[in-house]
C-alpha cells in the first residue's frame, strides 16, 4: 500500500508574504510536492490567471460546495470567500505526494483539527508596522480593506502558538530554505518514515 502523503500548511497574517514564499517556493520547479490550487468569491487581481492563481467563482458556487462538503477548509476574510477544495488534497495524499497548503489562519485551525498529523508553518512579518506599509506599498488595497487586514492580523499573531514551527519572513529566500528544511526534517520523523 503507498504511504499517505504529508499535509504542509503555510499560514500567517495577511500582507506577511506567505504568497510571495508560496510563489518562490514553486518558482523553484524541483519541489516534490504539490500546491493544491485554492478557490475564491473575490475579483481575480490584475495578472491572475484562474485555474492557477485561484480558482475564481461565484459566491453561490463557492456556497453550493461548502454544502455538499468539497471543501477541506474554508473562511471568510475580508467579505470574500477563500478555501481549500477536497477532493485534489485527497488524491494527492492517497497518491502518496505531499500537498503543501497556503491559507489564512481560521482555515488553518479547521485542518489541524481535521489532519493533526499534518506540519503547521506559522509564517511572521518582523513586525506590524512593517506589515502595514508593505500592504500600502503592494498598491491593491484601499486604506479601510488595509486597515481591516492590520486589525485581522494583530489576533493572529497571538494564534502562533497553534502551530509547530514560526518562519520569520524578514527575507524571502531565507523563508524559503527555512520551510524547505523544516518540510526536510519532517519527513525523517520515526513516525512518518
Ligand atoms: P488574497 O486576497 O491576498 O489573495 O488572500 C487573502 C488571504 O486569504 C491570504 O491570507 C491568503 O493566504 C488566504 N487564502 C488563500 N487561499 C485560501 C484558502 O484556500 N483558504 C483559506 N482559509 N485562506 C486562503
Amino acid at each position: 500500500m503507498t504511504k499517505r502523503g504529508m499535509l504542509i500548511v503555510l499560514s500567517g497574517p495577511s500582507g506577511v508574504g506567505k504568497g510571495t514564499v508560496r510563489k518562490a517556493i514553486f518558482d523553484q520547479n524541483n519541489n516534490d510536492f504539490q500546491y493544491s490550487i485554492s478557490m475564491t468569491t473575490r475579483q481575480p487581481r490584475p495578472g491572475e490567471v484562474d485555474g492557477v492563481d485561484y480558482f475564481f467563482v461565484s459566491k453561490e458556487e463557492f456556497e453550493e460546495r461548502i454544502q455538499t462538503g468539497g471543501m477541506l477548509e474554508y473562511a471568510k476574510y475580508v467579505d470574500n470567500y477563500y478555501g481549500t477544495p477536497l477532493k485534489y488534497v485527497n488524491e494527492t495524499l492517497d497518491s502518496g505526494k505531499d500537498v503543501f497548503l497556503e491559507i489564512e489562519v481560521n482555515g488553518a485551525m479547521q485542518v489541524r483539527a481535521k489532519s493533526p498529523d499534518g506540519v503547521f508553518v506559522f509564517l511572521t512579518p518582523p513586525d506590524l508596522m512593517e506589515l502595514k506599509q508593505r500592504l500600502i506599498h503592494r498598491g491593491t488595497d484601499a486604506m479601510d480593506v488595509i486597515n481591516k487586514r492590520v486589525a485581522t492580523a494583530v489576533g493572529e499573531i497571538k494564534m502562533m502558538q497553534n502551530y509547530d514551527y514560526a518562519v520569520v519572513n524578514d527575507e524571502v529566500n531565507n523563508a524559503v530554505e527555512k520551510i524547505k528544511t523544516i518540510i526536510r526534517s519532517e519527513r525523517l520523523r520515526v513516525t512518518r518514515v
